[in-house]
């Protein structure tokens, strides 16, 4: 865990978020700024950076099987997968991929 960090804040409960699925690795939260009708961030429990930090890829299947469970429960066929990485594009520096699905997604590139 990193003391400084939002996310890592949500998993611990210190900051309250619309949780919509936990397990013992992946948390699942409504993204408070949301640029779609559905728009969830997946994250991994264990504080990860970036794609570039990730040591066990593990976590990267926990994530999709989430992602998988997600997407039958909300029953969506549209949608996208984003992950902001580098300074330039990721604001909160804990990895995370955006659900994004819903009134708002096109079928532009990104
Ligand atoms: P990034 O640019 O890092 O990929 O996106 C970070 C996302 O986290 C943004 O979509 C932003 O709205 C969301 N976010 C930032 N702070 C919070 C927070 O405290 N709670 C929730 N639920 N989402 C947050
Ligand atoms: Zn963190």
């Amino acid at each position: 865990m990193d003391t400084d960090c939002i996310f890592c804040k949500i998993v611990l409960k210190q900051i309250n978020a619309e949780i919509i699925y936990e397990d013992d690795n992946v948390l699942v939260f409504s993204d408070i700024n949301p640029v779609s009708s559905i728009h969830k961030l997946v994250i991994p429990k264990k504080h990860v950076k970036d794609i570039k930090q990730i040591d066990d890829v593990g976590i990267i299947i926990n994530i999709f099987d989430v992602i998988k469970k997600l997407v039958d429960d909300l029953q969506i066929d549209n949608f996208k997968i984003v992950v902001n990485n580098g300074d330039k594009l990721q604001l909160v520096k804990h990895l995370h991929f955006h659900l994004i699905s819903g009134d708002k997604v096109t079928d532009k590139l990104i």
